[in-house]
């Protein structure tokens, strides 16, 4: 059974983007876009690193998490139940958020609910990310301490889009494996 990781965050901040770079070659990769909310399944991959293997999922993104809302549209209402779905099969959590959005009212809802449910009850470890840190000043750490305030720690950098800062990432997903 390998450790599974779940990639989570709004639509758009570019999950999709950091799993095709990190699953192992000759998978199905998934949709990149800028249009919000293409994928609504799960995608399945696997990946490796320093030698340890596990599986990576893609999430559609979650917009809130309020399960007892149920959104006029059925469509968010199903990612949130495949994402939630997701999360009960994962060993880790990738949290990832956008440098140029910061923190909104959904990433709010979405970090007290990691915190107190995956990480605090079921133990589960959740890594922040923000993407689109694609420049120096971007990645600083005067840029990156507004993200403190999610009660998540220090989140680690990322541009998926030029794979600049996925090792870091993938050291602290495989740290207690
Ligand atoms: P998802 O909805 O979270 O899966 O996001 P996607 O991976 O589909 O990416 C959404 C958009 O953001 C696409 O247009 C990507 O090319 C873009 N994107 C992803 N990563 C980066 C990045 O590191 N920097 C920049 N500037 N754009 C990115
Ligand atoms: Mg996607």
């Amino acid at each position: 059974n390998m450790p599974v990781v779940v990639l989570v965050g709004r639509p758009n901040v570019g999950k999709s983007t950091l799993f095709n770079s990190i699953i192992d070659s000759g998978q199905k990769k998934a949709i990149v876009t800028s249009i919000s909310g293409t994928t609504r399944d799960r995608s399945y991959g696997t990946a490796t690193w320093l030698g340890r293997q596990f599986t990576v999922i893609d999430t559609g993104g979650l917009l809130g998490l309020n399960v007892r809302h149920q959104d006029p549209d059925v469509i968010v209402n199903h990612i949130r139940d495949q994402t939630f779905v997701a999360l009960q099969e994962a060993d880790v959590v990738i949290f990832m958020l956008d440098v140029h959005e910061g923190i909104t009212t959904h990433d709010i809802e979405i970090a007290r609910f990691l915190r107190t449910r995956i990480q605090g009850r079921e133990e589960k470890k959740v890594v922040l990310v923000v993407n689109k840190a694609d420049n120096v000043i971007l990645k600083s750490e005067e840029t990156l301490k507004q993200f403190d305030r999610l009660g998540l720690g220090s989140p680690l950098p990322l541009s998926a889009v030029h794979s600049d800062g996925v090792a870091d990432i993938l050291d602290r997903v495989i740290e207690d494996m």
